[in-house]
């Protein structure tokens, strides 16, 4: 089998690899990105025409993280001449207590951030039904995922990386702290690091290699919802219902946002069948499919809940929802991002062309930090 030398081996050409790729061709250090799918396949989470960007969190390290990457997309967007980010405002409604922790932080940091009552969040969105005060961001907005990732990939080429599609890992072997075996198919690459943002196959893929926690897999079905004013502007929302509250609906609370051509997309978070992401039927389970429809009905009316396209997707869930980054040896570690990482991408690519140097993570995303679990 021929071989190739190189300093630093990508696994992983979704959202996270492609932005360790860019960010590792920043600073020209020779990058190969593998990717196991063709451009723009629809196997795994980052595909698609929107995600939701927000600093709206309550732990500071993610407020940090959004923080930062929100100046990288815009660095993205000049380098690649894409537009991947369009503010829009984002509000969100219910769980009262959760929003009380993120309007803190938002006011510790001095972030702008402002608390709606029901009836003024209402005029301003007539598409959906406010029960309460509500908490409204002026920086949210929407992320366009397809061309996001191909900004990504085109501007780590240009930077000098090499990209390669339809090219599956099947063994990564550890010789020493500082030098891996990466093999393909029909190819070897020995290599000084090797990056692994495999997304739901992670756990598949770090058997043995890194101590990683329990992944969960599992296959969302968010719809794209056709709205009933083509011409209504849509925040990014979410409707968070306390768990044990009298309402709380079977499978909690929703997200939204504008899609675009694509209608409004709505999805419950974290719900969908677990699955083996080699084994998928990429089809909405009806019974939380319907569900979603009723939903949509009482709480956004400004679509129509029986047009609608099923989406299909995977989230890979740790048990905290925090994600794993991390190294081993020379063997550096994206996985668990449970269905909120798309926002972070560009500054978890700079965490992770750190960790090839070195340099640590936060401690919220390292091995160290998910093992308590394990005791658990
Ligand atoms: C329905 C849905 C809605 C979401 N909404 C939001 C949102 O609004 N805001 C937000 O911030 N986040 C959101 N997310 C989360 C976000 O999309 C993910 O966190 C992010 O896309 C994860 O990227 P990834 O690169 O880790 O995974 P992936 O995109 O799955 O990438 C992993 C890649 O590794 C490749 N791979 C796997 N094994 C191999 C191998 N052996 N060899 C080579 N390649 C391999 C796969 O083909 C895949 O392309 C959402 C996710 C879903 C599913």
């Amino acid at each position: 089998m021929s071989a190739t030398r190189v300093d630093t081996v990508v696994v992983g050409g979704g959202a996270m690899g492609s932005a360790a790729a860019w960010q590792l061709a920043r600073r020209g250090v020779e990058t190969v990105l593998l990717e196991r799918f063709s451009p723009g396949h629809t196997n795994g989470a980052s595909h698609g025409a929107s995600r939701i960007f927000r600093t709206s969190y309550a732990d500071r390290t993610y407020v940090e993280l959004a923080r930062e990457a929100e100046r990288l997309w815009t660095e993205l967007e000049h380098e690649s001449g894409s537009d991947l980010l369009t503010v829009t405002g984002g509000v969100d409604q219910g769980s009262t207590t959760h929003l009380a922790g993120i309007a803190g932080t938002l006011a510790e940091l001095g972030l702008p951030h402002q608390w709606l009552d029901a009836a003024e969040a209402a005029q301003r969105w007539p598409g959906i039904t406010f029960a309460g005060r509500a908490l409204y961001y002026p920086n949210s907005g929407r992320l366009h995922a397809d061309d996001a990732v191909h900004a990504l990939q085109r501007s780590a080429a240009a930077g000098g990386a090499e990209v390669r599609h339809e090219t599956r890992v099947i063994s990564i072997d550890v010789r020493d702290e500082n030098s891996v075996i990466v093999r393909t198919d029909d190819h070897e690459y020995v290599a000084r690091r090797v990056v692994v943002a495999a997304g739901a196959w992670a756990s598949k893929l770090l058997t043995g290699l890194a101590p990683l926690p329990p992944i969960t897999v599992t296959q969302e079905q968010p719809a794209h919802f056709v709205p009933r004013d083509p011409d209504a502007s849509w925040p990014s929302f979410g409707i968070l219902h306390d768990p044990d509250g009298p309402d709380a609906p079977e499978f909690g609370g929703v997200y939204g946002l504008s899609s675009g051509a694509e209608g409004v997309k709505v999805g419950f978070h974290g719900t969908g069948p677990v699955v083996d992401p080699d084994h998928r039927d990429f089809t909405a389970e009806p019974r939380q499919l319907a569900a979603l429809q009723d939903y949509v009905r009482r709480w956004v009316p400004g679509v129509d809940a029986d047009a609608l396209t099923p989406i299909s997707c995977t989230y890979a869930t740790t048990p905290d929802s925090n994600f794993v980054i991390d190294r081993t040896g020379p063997v550096v570690v994206a996985a668990g991002f449970s269905g909120h990482g798309f926002k972070f991408v560009p500054a978890i690519g700079r965490l992770l062309a750190d960790l090839t140097v070195d340099k640590d993570a936060p401690t919220l995303f390292s091995f160290r930090s998910h093992s308590a679990e394990k005791v658990v």
